[in-house]
C-alpha cells in the first residue's frame, strides 16, 4: 500500500463496528498463534474492551466495564493486559488522552500519527513513513535523541463536520 494513496479512514458513526471488532479479534489471535504467545480470556476481553470503537479508551473505563462482569477485576489485572496488547502492537497509547486505540494494522511494524476527532473522540490511525522519517531527519540534525514519537493531530472528523458544517 502506497502512502501517497492511502487515506485514512474515519469510521462512519453508524457502521457495523461488530465486523470491525471481529476482525480485530482475528487479527490478534493470529498474531498471537504466530509469536506463541497466549490470548488468554482477560487479554482478549480487555482487547476487545479496547475496541468498543474508533474512541480511545481509558484504562478505567475498562476496568469499570470489566468489574460489571466479573468480580474482583483490579487495576493490575488490567495494566497487565494493556501492557500485553502494547508490546504486540496490537493497541496504542494515546498519550494526550491518557487512554488506549485499537490498531488498525498489526502485523505491519509502525510508529503511527493519530488524528483525533475532539467532538465524536473517533481515532484515525495514519501510518505515514515520509512523516516519521522527516521527524527523524530533522531530530538528528538538530542533535536530539527521540525516545517517543507518536503524532496526535485533534480536530473534527469529517461525519462531525457533515453533521455541524462550520
Ligand atoms: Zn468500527
Ligand atoms: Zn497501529
Ligand atoms: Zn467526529
Amino acid at each position: 500500500m502506497s502512502a501517497e494513496t492511502a487515506a485514512p479512514a474515519f469510521a462512519e458513526h453508524d457502521h457495523d463496528h461488530d465486523a470491525c471488532q471481529d476482525e480485530a479479534l482475528g487479527r490478534a489471535e493470529a498474531i498471537c498463534a504466530e509469536r506463541s504467545v497466549r490470548l488468554t480470556d482477560i487479554r482478549k476481553r480487555v482487547l476487545e474492551l479496547v475496541w468498543r470503537g474508533h474512541k480511545p479508551q481509558g484504562a478505567y473505563d475498562i476496568l469499570d466495564a470489566l468489574r460489571k462482569e466479573r468480580d474482583g477485576a483490579a487495576p493490575p489485572t488490567v495494566y497487565r493486559a494493556l501492557e500485553f496488547l502494547l508490546g504486540l502492537g496490537l493497541i496504542h497509547r494515546i498519550e494526550s488522552l491518557n487512554a488506549f486505540v485499537g490498531c488498525t494494522d498489526p502485523e505491519t511494524p509502525h510508529r503511527a500519527q493519530f488524528l483525533i476527532c475532539n467532538s465524536c473522540g473517533t481515532t484515525a490511525e495514519l501510518n505515514d513513513p515520509r512523516i516519521d522519517a522527516a521527524i527523524g531527519e530533522r531530530a538528528a540534525a538538530a542533535g536530539f535523541s527521540v525516545n517517543r514519537r507518536t503524532i496526535e493531530v485533534e480536530g473534527t472528523c469529517p461525519h462531525c463536520r457533515q453533521a455541524d458544517p462550520q
